[in-house]
């Protein structure tokens, strides 16, 4: 059973700093995490692996500092990890990240199971673990919040949408994308940091990967970010109105919401 967890690092969204004037993220010296998603991707593939044995690979696509969230992962007894890493990836949107991590789980080769964190903290698309199925043409089943049977070659899903369950079988190949609820993440033992230490990351490249150029970074990306900004809060604090029938306090509610409306 070959097992891949894709995992992204993201910024710690308890230390963002936009550029008031281009509206951008302040990138530098900006603290980043392991996408807390991925954690409970990371804590499924082991509990699969437990029950009926295989290998468990990280696969990232990032700069080369992602390599701290790739380190966590191993910490937390993953078996081996790869980071993409190349300048030529940068400006990917959702499509091109798909086509990129797909390349590189097909340069890995044996793989029966994918899996993903439900969304990024940042992008928060959840468009990648679809992405990714679509590339390799495999099986998908999104929003997992349960596993009720593994096999070797299936698994028995709940899929949590809506707050209607779903019950899926789903055959090897296929990728997954999981809900917090799926299981709760391990903690990192000090023997797991300091076995992260001695495995090495294998880093790959475009060329490693055998990407086409014109589906990668900003010239296959055909999304585009237009404008970045923080929205306008226009409520304001209203006075509690006291001396009216229900019906009046309706109505000047009523005016008052079409108001902030317009
Ligand atoms: P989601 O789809 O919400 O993530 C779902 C799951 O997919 C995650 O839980 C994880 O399991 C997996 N996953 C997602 N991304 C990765 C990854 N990179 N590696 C491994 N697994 C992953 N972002 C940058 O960091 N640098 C850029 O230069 C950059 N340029 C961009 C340019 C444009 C025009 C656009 C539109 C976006 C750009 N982005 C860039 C954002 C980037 O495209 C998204 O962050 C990325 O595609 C993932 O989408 P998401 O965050 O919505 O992930």
């Amino acid at each position: 059973m070959n097992i891949i967890v894709c995992i992204k690092q993201v910024p710690d969204t308890r230390d963002v700093h936009m550029d008031p004037v281009t509206g951008t993220l302040i990138r530098d010296h900006m603290r980043a995490i392991l996408n807390p998603f991925d954690k409970y991707a990371i804590e499924t593939a082991l509990q699969i692996k437990e029950q009926i044995g295989g290998h468990v690979t990280v696969l990232s696509m990032g700069p080369p500092a992602a390599k701290h969230s790739i380190e966590d992962a191993l910490a937390m007894g993953v078996d081996n990890a790869i980071l993409l890493s190349d300048p030529a990836f940068a400006g990917s949107d959702t499509l091109a990240t798909s086509y990129i991590l797909s390349q590189g789980i097909r340069t890995h080769g044996q793989y029966d199971l994918i899996i993903c964190g439900k969304q990024a903290l940042d992008g928060d698309t959840a468009q990648v673990g679809p992405g990714i199925a679509s590339f390799l043409d495999i099986a998908q089943v999104t929003m997992v919040s349960h596993i009720n049977q593994i096999t070797r070659t299936s698994l028995r899903l709940t899929r949590l949408m809506d707050n209607e369950e779903t019950r899926i079988d789903v055959s090897f190949p296929a990728v997954i994308t999981v809900l917090k609820d799926i299981y709760l993440p391990r903690y990192p033992s000090f023997i797991g940091k300091h076995r992260a230490k001695q495995i090495p990351i294998k880093c790959w490249t475009q060329t490693d990967i055998n990407c086409d150029a014109k589906q990668i970074g900003l010239n296959g990306s055909p999304t585009w970010v237009d404008q970045i900004f923080s929205p306008q809060v226009k409520r304001v604090s209203q006075p509690v109105i006291a001396d009216n029938t229900s019906i009046q306090k309706a109505a000047i509610l009523i005016v008052q919401t079409i108001e902030e409306m317009q």
